[in-house]
């Protein structure tokens, strides 16, 4: 449906002329989803530069019930930020860090702000947002709330959601809500920010937030391990865990396959070990104090997993380029298993301690499926969160492969399910795992998030489609 006449002039009077983009050429790196498959369809792009600027947009388009998406980094892997119409709101202009109150261990920032540049600013000041993933050099802290993102670090210091004290939001009627609570207790009734967390954009758009920091690490040791047998990975888990406690930072696990892929397609990747090895994992501990001997500790928790046959190699970063090395092998899998022909993705999560369980299971049951696909499952092993993703057999055709897609959730969804786990660890449901939720969710979960978009965005303008039809 075209907007409205008129429209197009009252956004510009709101947000500045420069700021409502309406030409094809302008709109093209708005619209264009992360992955490629699928585009958004819109009238304008709207990039307000402050909370009031988009209270006062999305207040003209619900006069006229025109449908907004919200945007930041437009890194979303599950097609929530596509527009179906209407009108997309940019968070980019709203990129100012407001206050870090060292002392009191927090951040006030805007929603267009980039993760990176939320990392530096903390660190300038010695201390650590904690949030880190693969895409932090352009994804929005707005886009991180809405997902609530996990990525790396969750081991330790939990997703988005646990990084967040206060909230501002623009309602769906263009109410501006202020949450923007610095406290770490404050018991008054419903924590409404949490509505907004996770929520895909579907019940307000995040303007700002007070977020969480933490002592700047001053010790840091990255290390591989090499094992050859599946249930190894959750000894060892609960080895270092055991002996490191909540020094370890990350524990990431990778499939040989997708070491393999890295090092065929990457340029400058190479695998750090002399031979093969089934399974790698790949471990972080960090310390706020420089004195401790963290390389000594983990050495100590290996050399016993060694001895009783967990692992069978082991390899050290000793410089931070070497750190870099190690972990890129980890972060370029998802691209390198594009080069490598069709790929099928599953973004699950399982109890920790039924992991090894669930790669088992799962990979006997794709591999009866179709004889020859291969298993590139890597991911945040340490907090359940398995990228269980699915690479073509070798000279299958990549479209037949990928048709199969509806097949393999099926599948591997059922038995996520069967073993009490999620269908969406991270990137949420967007459009892309929309049917998925429909399937699995019960129905009072369903009845009850359906009655909470009512109430707070009743004319269904604020991405609508996502998560849910209404
Ligand atoms: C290489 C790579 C690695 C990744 N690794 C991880 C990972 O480890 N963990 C993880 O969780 N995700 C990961 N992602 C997915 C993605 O980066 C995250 O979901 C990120 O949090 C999205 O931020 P964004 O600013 O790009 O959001 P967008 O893609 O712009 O938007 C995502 C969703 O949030 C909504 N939204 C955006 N801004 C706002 C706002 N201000 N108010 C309300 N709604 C809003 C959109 O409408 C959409 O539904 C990865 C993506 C890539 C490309």
């Amino acid at each position: 449906m075209p907007l409205p006449d008129g429209t197009i002039e009252k956004l510009k009077s709101i947000a500045g002329a420069g700021a409502v983009l309406t030409e094809a050429p302008d709109l093209a790196p708005y619209v264009r989803e992360e992955r490629g498959l699928m585009e958004s369809t819109c009238d304008a792009v709207v990039r307000p530069g402050s909370a009031e600027a988009t209270a006062e947009v999305v207040k003209l388009c619900a006069g006229t019930k025109v449908p907004i998406v919200a945007i930041g980094g437009n890194t979303g892997l599950v097609g929530g930020g596509v527009a179906e119409g209407g009108v997309i709101i940019s968070t980019e202009r709203l990129n100012r860090i407001i206050e870090i109150d060292a002392l009191n261990h927090t951040m006030t920032v805007e929603a267009g702000c980039i993760l990176a540049d939320i990392q530096a600013a903390a660190e300038n000041e010695n201390c650590l947002f904690p949030l880190s993933l693969g895409a932090e050099g352009s994804c929005r802290i707005g886009g991180n709330l809405a997902t609530n993102a996990g990525g790396v670090g969750v081991l330790r210091y939990g997703n988005t959601r646990d990084l967040v004290l206060g909230l501002e939001v623009v309602l769906a009627d263009g109410r501006i809500w202020s949450g923007m609570s610095a406290l770490r207790k404050d018991n008054t009734g419903y924590d409404l920010k949490h509505l907004f967390i996770g929520a895909e954009g579907t019940l307000g758009i995040i303007t700002k937030a007070v977020l969480k920091l933490y002592p700047l690490p001053r010790s840091k040791v990255t290390v591989m391990a090499a094992l050859d047998q599946l249930d190894n990975i959750l000894a060892l888990f609960d080895r270092v865990r055991a002996m490191c406690g909540d020094r370890l930072t990350a524990f990431e696990m990778i499939a040989e396959i997708g070491l393999e892929l890295v090092v065929r397609h990457i340029p400058e990747s190479r695998d750090p070990f002399a031979g093969r090895h089934p399974w790698y994992v790949l471990m972080e501990l960090t310390s706020p104090r420089a004195s401790d001997d963290l390389r000594t500790e983990i050495e100590a928790a290996l050399g016993a997993a060694f001895e009783a046959g967990e692992i069978s190699d082991a390899v050290f970063a000793e410089s931070e380029a070497q750190a870099l090395e190690l972990w890129k092998l980890r972060e370029e899998i998802p691209d390198a298993q594009t080069r490598e022909g069709g790929s099928i993705k599953h973004d699950i999560s399982v109890p920790v301690s039924k992991t090894c369980e669930f790669m088992r299971r799962a990979s006997e049951l794709v591999e009866a499926e179709m004889p020859g696909i291969r298993v590139c499952a890597f991911g945040h092993m340490g907090d359940g969160n398995i990228h269980f993703n699915l690479t073509q057999p070798v000279s299958y055709d990549k479209q037949a492969f990928i048709d199969r897609w509806a097949d393999f959730n099926r599948i591997v969804h059922d038995l996520v399910v069967a073993m009490n786990g999620s269908i969406s660890a991270e990137h949420g449901i967007g459009l892309v795992k929309r049917g998925e939720l429909q399937h699995y969710a019960p129905a009072i979960d369903l009845e009850l998030m359906r009655s909470i978009k009512r109430a707070l965005d009743p004319d269904n303008i604020m991405n609508p489609g996502k998560i849910f039809d209404l």
